[in-house]
């Protein structure tokens, strides 16, 4: 038996003062005043928190830890400038052996050139194979050599390309990965050094989006006992006859991890001018890309039927609208959730409330990317003013979660994200943003009666933060403290 005390601890959405938790083996057996430890704490394990606080684990309900792990090992993130950017690419080809040169998460709206970079600019660097991907995954760079070795070892993949510029839209910007899939050593690097990474930052449950190869790869690391955090799977690019022929449904698995369903992409990301909007914007005026497949309204009923959840992206106003378009045609809602869902225009928003859909919004993204000035603003202009209408959203009741979508993995970026929101009439409050990183996680999952809350019975997952809840000092898993950070 454990006890774990601290000044305040958040329960049934408020602040309790002068409790603490008892926990035996992974639950939450009690919560108790702690005047009525005195006879338990001899037979415990006592950790007390002093002045700290103490809330449930988050989870992270839209992420790619494998994904994140990967471009860490690859990142652009940090230049402030494309010249910095490309001294660094020069010095990894000298100093390393490698048949093509992958780096990702560049931002070239936070460079001082605030260019965006072309074929010619990289075959100036190097004639070696360079593939650059933004941070948004959804558009990418290659040289002439990278374009070369592509089309040679991949004839037939499906290729959005400017020849001319060397810049790939979509399908090989989102597979990289896959097309040139990394070492089970790099694999295993990238995941162990996200994984302390995403529980330091006091995630406790993931919602992973990621590869067959990493859904196994999961697998690989749950037998060998170096899975720590809680995670539910959803395999992007694969259908659901692949599951149906054995007999998987959502939810297959243990406390640990979890199968949970597909992935699809209704269209891609605003700032490489993929999301559809219903309008036209960017520098190329067009409207954005629908990127389901023709037979998506049969693939959603197969799913359905198979007793698969179907997580499906959709950003621009007109992708949204399509999406729940499809989603009507469908009799069971329960199973299907809209990602990001960044752009609703309002009576979509009432509409999504009324079929009680499932959504995960990314709140860091309004701090990241829309604020005054910012990437949406140059790309759509006053439109921009739109994004995430966390308020909004809440107000008419639709039951959205939050996720990161590891842009940071940080959920107390996101939650001062959501109450310092760039639009001040869509902040929410503290509470409110907690709750939709804890409780309302599990229930994109159905998993309300065993996560996100700090109630007899639940999964002992928390975490101690300062009183100002904006520093993690310690993550709990399953009763035991993972990170002391
Ligand atoms: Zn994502």
């Amino acid at each position: 038996m454990k006890i774990f005390t601290a000044a305040k601890i958040f329960l049934n959405g408020s602040f309790v003062e002068n409790h603490s938790i008892v926990v035996i083996r992974d639950f939450i057996e009690d919560i108790v005043p702690s005047q009525e430890l005195a006879n338990l704490k001899q037979f415990a394990e006592i950790y007390d928190f002093g002045d700290s606080f103490i809330i449930p684990g988050f989870i992270d309900t839209h992420t790619h830890m494998i994904g994140h792990g990967l471009n860490q090992l690859s990142s652009l993130s940090n230049f402030s400038s494309f010249k910095e950017v490309k001294d660094y690419i020069s010095d990894a080809i000298r100093q390393r052996e490698e048949e093509v040169f992958i780096f990702t998460d560049f931002d070239e709206s936070r460079w001082k050139e605030r260019k965006f970079p072309e074929k010619k600019d990289l075959d100036e660097i190097s004639e070696k194979p360079i593939f650059l991907r933004r941070i948004c995954g959804h558009i990418g760079i290659g040289n002439s050599a990278f374009i070369e070795m592509l089309s040679k070892m991949y004839p037939s993949v499906a290729v959005k390309l400017n020849y001319e510029k060397g810049i790939f839209w979509e399908d090989v910007p989102l597979q990289i990965h896959s097309l040139f899939p990394p070492s089970s050593e790099a694999l295993e690097m990238a995941f162990q050094n996200a994984q302390s990474e995403f529980i330091r930052n006091g995630i406790t449950t993931i919602h992973e989006i990621g590869s067959l190869r990493n859904f196994r790869f999961f697998q690989e690391m749950m037998r060998k006992g170096k899975l720590k955090l809680r995670s539910r799977y959803y395999v992007s690019g694969a259908s659901p006859e692949d599951y149906k022929r054995c007999g998987i449904e959502y939810g297959f698995g243990n406390a640990l991890f979890k199968f949970q369903g597909l992935k699809y992409f209704a269209d891609g990301s605003v700032g490489a001018e993929s999301a559809l909007f219903s309008f036209e914007y960017g520098s190329k005026k067009e409207k954005g890309m629908w990127l389901l497949p023709e037979n998506m309204e049969n693939i959603l009923r197969e799913a359905v039927r198979a007793n698969l959840q179907v997580a499906i992206h959709a950003i621009g106003n007109l992708a949204i609208r399509e999406v729940l378009n499809l989603i009507e045609k469908i009799n069971n809602v329960n199973l299907v959730r809209i990602e990001h869902f960044e752009f609703p225009d309002m009576e979509d928003i009432e509409r999504a409330a009324k079929m009680s859909i499932k959504i995960s919004v990314q709140p860091n993204f309004a701090l990241n990317w829309g604020t005054e000035n910012g990437l949406y603003q140059s790309k759509i202009a006053e439109h921009y003013k739109k994004n995430n209408p966390l308020n909004t959203l809440k107000e008419k009741n639709v039951n959205f979660a939050f996720g990161s979508d590891a842009m940071p993995p940080s959920p107390l970026f996101g939650i001062q994200a959501a109450t310092e929101h760039p639009n001040r009439a869509e902040a929410i409050d503290l509470t409110e943003a907690i709750l939709r990183y804890t409780a309302w996680g599990a229930y994109l999952t159905e998993e309300t009666n065993t996560l996100g809350k700090i109630e007899r019975g639940y999964a002992a997952d928390f975490v101690v933060t300062d009183t100002e809840i904006k520093k993690i000092k310690a993550t709990v898993i399953s009763g035991e403290i993972i990170s002391n950070g």
